[in-house]
């Protein structure tokens, strides 16, 4: 089968090699071979060459060839310079256990905005859990994107960009929770309570029909790019999104990081069991993360006065608010100046797949970008109407935004030339 494979490809790439080295000789005149060592499965060094002329690099040929002499495989751990290697603390990174990939399950992650973790991390993650099934995942998944992706088009990334309304902040995961927890500051005072949120494409519905919802978002700190509408949405007026930026994901990091830093929770929403089960969860996971209270987020709804003591005589540093969009965000803004937190966020359902309530859909789903798929096949007749008619209309808007975007650009391009 390997054999095949790499007969094959080499079979594809050596005449579209051997074209571009006759035109790139006939241009330059000027061959050169670049080697880079890499380690393989069990240190082994790997020599790579790659032919360039002009600096530029020609068809890797040399992959196929290391593939079908097995020293690597088409999906594993992305290849590491050997010196690197060396250096490395051979129990904390796993991947030398098996050989390194021609395609990295990094990179797919990378490729779908959701590499939230180091590569060494995804790297290990893989060869914990490698299979034929986890393989052929990736291999797929590279597929599908490579056919769908948006590889010549041009992105500019800003750090904030205003996308229907909303202004979003562009920040990776790791800027992102970077953000929160520096600036919990050292001491909580009423008046500085930092507010964030996240957005995916039903917000933005929400934000069209609801000018209060619009104005408190644009009244917060940062408001972080959750899902592919919003990426699709931004991509469309030539923007980039640094990545998917949503609650649940972000969790486990912000714990991590709150945990090392010594600061306590609120914890805010959801039913009275499930924001139960959050807290002991969170006890189990991390241990020096103080959790310092919890309140369901239906009980004292009439009566807030209750939630603010509450949460002031916890002395919580940051609270999370779990009500859904965009009562959360409301709840926030019409009480920030009884709650003594330094700052507070707005997770929307993030309590129900921490407890494990609902269940999130599984990582390739997710490289997919397809949970809603999967939330909407777990609660279909909750999340029916969002997603059904709310991601066309959304996708209809968002299209209208674009060409509306392309059109002022194409008028502020044209240049000034005066008639007479
Ligand atoms: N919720 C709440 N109080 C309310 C309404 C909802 O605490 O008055 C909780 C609900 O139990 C659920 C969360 O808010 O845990 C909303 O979840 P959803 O999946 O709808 O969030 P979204 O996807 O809108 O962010």
């Amino acid at each position: 089968m390997r054999l095949i494979i790499g007969m094959t490809m080499l079979a594809v790439l050596l005449p579209k090699f051997a074209v571009k080295c006759l035109i790139g000789l006939y241009r330059h005149k000027k061959m050169s071979i670049y080697t880079r060592t890499y380690s393989g499965q069990n240190f082994e060094k790997i020599e790579h060459r790659t032919i360039t002329i002009a600096n530029r690099a020609l068809s890797d040929i040399d992959t196929w060839l290391l593939y079908i002499q097995r020293k690597v495989d088409l999906v594993g751990p992305h290849p590491m310079d050997f010196d690197s290697a060396l250096r490395v603390d051979k129990e904390a990174d796993q991947r030398h256990r098996i050989r390194p990939g021609i395609i990295s399950p990094a990179q797919v992650k990378q490729l779908s905005g959701i590499a939230h973790s180091s590569e060494t991390e995804l790297a290990n993650d893989f060869v914990k859990n490698d299979s034929q099934l986890r393989r052929t995942q990736v291999l797929a998944i590279w597929a599908l994107q490579k056919l769908f992706g948006t590889r010549n088009q041009r992105l500019y990334y800003p750090p904030v960009f205003k996308l229907m309304g909303v202004t979003i902040a562009n920040l990776t995961m790791k800027s992102a929770v970077a953000k929160i927890v520096n600036g919990l500051g050292d001491s909580r005072t009423v008046a500085t309570i930092r507010k964030y949120a996240f957005v995916n494409a039903d917000c933005v519905n929400k934000v069209r029909s609801q000018q209060r919802y619009k104005s408190t978002l644009n009244q917060f700190d940062a408001v972080f790019a959750d899902g592919i509408g919003i990426k699709l949405a931004a991509r469309w007026q030539g923007l980039g999104v640094s990545e998917n930026v949503n609650g649940t994901d972000m969790f486990p990091l912000l714990c991590r990081e709150l945990e090392t830093q010594n600061r306590s929770i609120y914890l805010l929403g959801g039913t009275l069991p499930v924001v139960k089960r959050v807290a002991s969860k969170l006890n189990q996971e991390y241990p020096n993360l103080k959790v310092a209270g919890v309140s369901d987020g239906y009980q004292h709804k009439e009566n807030p006065a209750v939630l603010h003591q509450l949460i002031n005589q916890s002395q919580a540093d940051l609270l999370l608010v779990a009500m859904g969009a965009p009562q959360q965000e409301q709840w926030i803004l019409d009480n920030q100046e009884h709650i003594n937190v330094s700052a507070a966020i707005g997770v929307g359902g993030l309590f129900d797949f921490y407890s494990e309530k609902v269940s999130r859909a599984p990582e390739w789903v997710r490289e997919l970008s397809l949970e809603w798929v999967w939330r909407l096949a777990a609660q279909p007749l909750d999340k029916g109407k969002r997603y059904l008619i709310g991601n066309p209309v959304f996708l209809f808007y968002a299209a209208m935004a674009a060409r509306k975007a392309k059109r002022k650009t194409n008028v502020s391009s044209t240049p000034n030339v005066s008639r007479g």
